[in-house]
């Protein structure tokens, strides 16, 4: 019989960043859900191209569909299609998602799988897409540890065919998919005619244009409730947010977060308790802040050091803040 050993607890403290817009009114604000989140659009000026009302109708269209191409929870998605057959014969899959897999597949390498899109069936076993989930057998998870599996996906660029080497893992972009529709929705704010937007999804930022004229200052989380660690000021940017308190599971009174280290498909025991990264691509900036999650603050800046391709700001366990050298005089701490 089964037992229930627990219940995930999904907190909203994805707003682990805020937008400290009180001086500027928006002309037009709404919420709406998806991925499993809510998400706010802000637009404070549009060309008057298009009505905020439509821009917005489009951006939760837009949305929609992603979601339906990404979810491993929707059988008929493009993912789930894949999990279900790739191991059997190459997959025609969607233009979009083939090269959405290619780049993450990239940063998996790029990142020696500390950001892994295929460690679905780990978070599978730890019951995190389960309504009813059951304490792992945390030997069988052992075997799931250090298998490198991204390696394991074959592309076809020629056909669009996507190709798994064995059955053993499954993906899972939970990582990437509010990053990469931040992207989505800032090449549509910019063919809408939005001169001045925000959209907080989940804790995941895109700001548009100028706030004020100015730049935006965003507010940055340790990830616990109330845990303001300062504010940052910059230019429009993508903002993405991984910390251990956003979702968790309980067995037996412990709690395991959601950020699994591939290399031991236990979730990450870091010294990271948040990290946000910062930079003009949203995927990018998800990927990282998941991958600097698992890597840890000194592995994480020798990354940085060596690609320093994204702004962060990383707060450790102990409570220390550590913030990238270009932008150390944008933040200030609370
Ligand atoms: P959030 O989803 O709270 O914004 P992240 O962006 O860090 O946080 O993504 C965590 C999600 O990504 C997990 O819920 C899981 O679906 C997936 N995941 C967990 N560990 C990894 C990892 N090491 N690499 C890539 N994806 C992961
Ligand atoms: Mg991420």
């Amino acid at each position: 019989m089964k037992r229930i050993l627990s219940l995930i607890m999904v907190l909203c403290v994805a707003v682990a960043m805020l937008c400290s817009c009180e001086n500027q009114i928006p002309e037009y604000t709404r919420t709406s859900f998806a991925f499993d989140t809510y998400v706010t659009f802000r637009i404070f000026k549009t060309d008057g191209t298009n009505t905020p009302e439509a821009i917005c109708d489009s951006a939760i269209a837009l949305l929609n569909d992603l979601e339906g191409k990404l979810s491993i929870e929707k059988e008929e998605s493009e993912i789930s299609k894949l999990n279900n057959l790739a191991a059997t014969a190459p997959v025609k899959t969607d233009e979009q998602i083939y090269w959405l897999l290619k780049n993450c597949v990239d940063i998996s390498n790029f990142t020696e799988g500390a950001f892994d899109i295929t460690l679905g069936e780990i978070s599978h076993l730890w019951g995190f897409y389960s309504d009813e989930p059951e304490k792992p057998d945390f030997d069988k998870l052992s075997s799931f540890a250090g298998k490198e599996n991204y390696k394991k996906i074959v592309f076809d660029d020629e056909n669009k065919t996507i190709f798994f080497k064995d059955d053993s893992f499954t993906i899972d972009l939970g990582a990437v998919g509010k990053g990469y529709a931040l992207d989505m929705l800032k090449t549509l704010f910019a063919e809408s005619g939005v001169v001045s937007g925000l959209v907080d999804f989940g804790g995941s930022i895109l700001t548009v244009g100028k706030y004020n004229e100015g730049s935006w200052t965003v507010s940055v989380s340790d990830g616990t409730k109330d845990g303001i660690v300062g504010k940052i000021t910059l230019p429009a940017a993508l903002y993405s947010t991984s910390n251990a308190s956003n979702r968790f599971i309980e067995y037996d009174g412990v709690k395991y977060h959601h950020i699994i280290d591939g290399k031991t498909a236990f979730p990450s025991e870091s010294d990271v308790q948040s990290v946000t990264v910062i930079c003009d691509s949203g995927l990018i900036s998800d990927a990282l802040s998941t991958a600097f999650f698992v890597m840890g603050k000194e592995k994480a800046q020798e990354f940085y050091k060596e690609y320093p391709i994204t702004e962060f700001i990383l707060i450790d366990k102990s409570g220390n803040t550590y913030v990238s050298d270009s932008i150390v005089n944008s933040f200030e701490a609370e």
